[in-house]
């Protein structure tokens, strides 16, 4: 009776999880995403299916993807879903606060009723009033109001990328980003050893600003850490980012250490981190890395996260810094190799 226990709870165990160098992997084990995209081809090599996790420690005023930095939901406004409150409304009967009122009246195109213009009136929040309940976003059918996150299982985030594995041959694969994955170790661990276990390769899009005890147990099971070097100055990265950055060239040197390959990310943002000065410390520390150090990448600073801002009530904070110019980026590009590095413009 106690063998027949055993094996029942053995085999239900393995029903929900994977084992891998011996150690087992729950499945079940859930995480806080904010999206997953299929067909990327900016998050590591080949084309990749991008895992994305919510909540980052750093605070990068340039960064494009505000509704990863909070770990806690946050109430997401998709203004050209919804119906308007003429035909709907259901929002400003469900909002307990108070927050919901009609906005201003608008021309929007309905083409399919035959008309060009049709004036509706949506829905406006007011962020002060707002709790978060999310009561509202589970009433719109349109889902105009949305919450920023979402929870999802190992075994499920798994089910989903495998089905783009057809798409991974050569050097594609998953890419674990965020946010930052690393404030969710253990899910980000289970779902990189589930893919190692499937064969799937794994690339992690990592500030660096974790412990470096995870970097050491995860990188067996990560084919290559996307790791951006911000800024080489720690006072004007702590200004820049919110954190000082030596945890991150500390950890940088761990993962080498450790066997483990990067992607270099250099940002390019232009009077805040593209000094000639910072750009050569930058390369000097990539070099330092030897052959871990695989590529370097500059990217070129753009403004496409600036209406995710608006979307979840935040003020976008580099409003007046422009793009830099091809020719810049090219300049700065033959800095970069001038240290022979493998560097290109991303
Ligand atoms: S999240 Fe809650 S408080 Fe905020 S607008 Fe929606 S229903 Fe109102
Ligand atoms: S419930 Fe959704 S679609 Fe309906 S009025 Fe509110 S935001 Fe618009």
């Amino acid at each position: 009776m106690i063998q027949s226990i055993a094996a029942f709870i053995a085999s239900t165990i393995s029903i929900f999880s994977g084992e891998l160098s011996g150690e087992i992997v729950d499945h079940r084990l859930t995480g806080k995403l904010y999206d997953i995209q299929g067909f990327s081809v900016h998050d590591g090599p080949g084309i990749r299916t991008t895992v994305y996790l919510k909540g980052c420690p750093l605070r990068c005023r340039w960064c494009h993807s505000p509704e990863s930095m909070r770990s806690a939901d946050e109430l997401s406004w998709f203004d050209a879903r919804c119906i308007g409150i003429g035909k709907c409304g259901r929002c400003l009967d469900a909002c307990p606060a108070g927050a919901l009122s009609a906005g201003d009246p608008e021309h929007v195109l309905v083409v399919a009723e035959g008309k060009e213009t049709e004036k509706i009136t949506k829905v406006k929040i007011d962020r002060e009033r707002c709790t978060v309940c999310l009561a509202c976003a589970a009433a719109c059918p349109a889902k105009a109001l949305a919450p920023s996150g979402y929870e999802m299982s190992v075994g499920d985030v798994y089910e989903r990328v495998a089905r783009d594995k057809m798409f991974f041959s050569g050097e594609g694969g998953a890419t674990i980003s965020g946010g930052e994955p690393m404030m969710q170790f253990d899910f980000t661990y289970a779902l990189a050893k589930k893919f190692a276990e499937e064969n799937i390769t794994v690339a992690i899009d990592t500030t660096g600003f974790a412990p470096g005890e995870s970097y050491e147990k995860i990188a067996p099971y990560t084919d290559l850490f996307l790791y951006d070097l911000k800024h080489m100055d720690s006072e004007k990265h702590r200004k820049l980012c919110g954190v000082p950055n030596e945890p991150i060239l500390e950890n940088a040197r761990r993962i080498a250490r450790a066997g483990g390959k990067f992607q270099i990310r250099i940002p390019v943002i232009p009077k805040l981190n593209d000094s000639g000065e910072n750009l050569r410390a930058a390369a000097r520390f990539a070099v330092s890395l030897g052959d871990a150090a695989l590529e370097i990448q500059l990217l070129p600073y753009h403004k496409l996260g600036a209406s995710k801002y608006t979307r979840i009530g935040r003020d976008y904070p580099l409003r007046n810094v422009e793009a830099p110019s091809d020719e810049i980026m090219r300049e700065y590009l033959e800095l970069m190799q001038s240290f022979g590095l493998n560097a290109k413009i991303h």
